[in-house]
């Protein structure tokens, strides 16, 4: 869907299929900056390029036209349409270079963070042309886009600003209250989002763990629903330690975690663990 002048925002729907063959329906975002060229930030996994490509169809263009990928982060569900996308239009991509090797050699990524039936919902790998990095100032296809480095999620995690339409994208920086908690850092991930919260003349917020489109006053409230949901696990996590004891395992903290907030047990991922080892690691916020 068109959310300003040259910002789509996509949401692409895709299965997993368990060892056991069960199903589990999962969304990703991916987004076109659609000027004088087409620029995709994130590219969802390989089963769903062929609905980006639908949808640039769809607007008059060409996947063809795909000049520049800006990736968030390395993460399965932001790279998987890569390979495709590469064979179809041959365009640039970029992203943080903390997670260059995650992005360029998958089976390195899967051995490291094996997130189970990902590694097939991957096509690539692809090189990476450029870094992208704090600072920069960038104007693919003519839209005027910022980058600022956003950690917390992952190392290298990025956010784009593009200014003259208002638009904040933020990857999977901001915990979406009933997701999956999944970062690397608690501390980086609210001193990224203080640092979104206080970004002046944003006007929509596209965030990819959710289907909502923020805009003006909703944009800082979204933004602290995520804090506050990081909050609210980080007392969940010393709810665990003060009722079990300091020796609780990050296993331990996710299963007390994931039975207060609903959470399905299918979660408990060795992803998610990670975050309940941040928040062990870290010590109360
Ligand atoms: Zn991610």
């Amino acid at each position: 869907m068109q959310i300003t002048p040259h910002v789509h925002s996509l949401w692409l729907e895709f299965e997993i299929k368990t060892p056991a063959g069960e199903r589990i329906p999962r969304f990703v975002t991916s987004y076109i900056l659609a000027g004088d060229t087409l620029t995709l930030i994130d590219t969802g996994v390989a089963s769903t390029a062929s609905d980006i490509f639908a949808y640039i169809e769809s607007i008059g263009r060409k996947p063809e036209e795909i000049a520049h990928v800006l990736l968030t982060h390395s993460h399965f569900d932001h790279i998987g349409g890569n390979g495709l996308i590469a064979e179809r239009a041959g365009p640039e991509f970029l992203g943080p270079e903390a997670e260059k090797r995650m992005i360029e050699d998958l089976d390195y990524q899967h051995s490291v963070r094996p997130v189970g039936r990902m590694r097939d919902a991957v096509s690539g790998p692809v090189k990476l042309a450029g870094f992208l990095a704090e600072g920069d100032e960038i104007s693919p296809g003519g839209v005027a886009t910022q980058v600022i480095h956003t950690p917390g999620h992952s190392a290298g995690s990025l956010s784009f600003f593009m200014p003259e339409e208002g638009a904040l994208i933020c990857g999977d920086v901001l915990p979406e209250p009933g997701t999956l908690p999944i970062y690397e850092s608690v501390a980086d991930t609210l001193a990224s989002l203080e640092r979104l919260k206080a970004l002046q003349g944003v006007n929509v917020l596209l965030s990819a763990m959710s289907r909502a489109v923020s805009r003006d006053e909703a944009v800082s409230s979204h933004i602290e629903s995520g804090a506050g949901y990081m909050r609210e696990i980080d007392g969940l996590v010393r709810q665990a330690l003060s009722e079990q004891g300091d020796d609780v395992s990050p296993g331990e903290a996710a299963a007390f975690v994931f039975e207060r907030l609903n959470l399905p047990p299918a979660g408990l991922i060795p992803i998610v663990l990670r975050s309940m080892k941040a928040h062990l690691d870290e010590g109360a916020i």
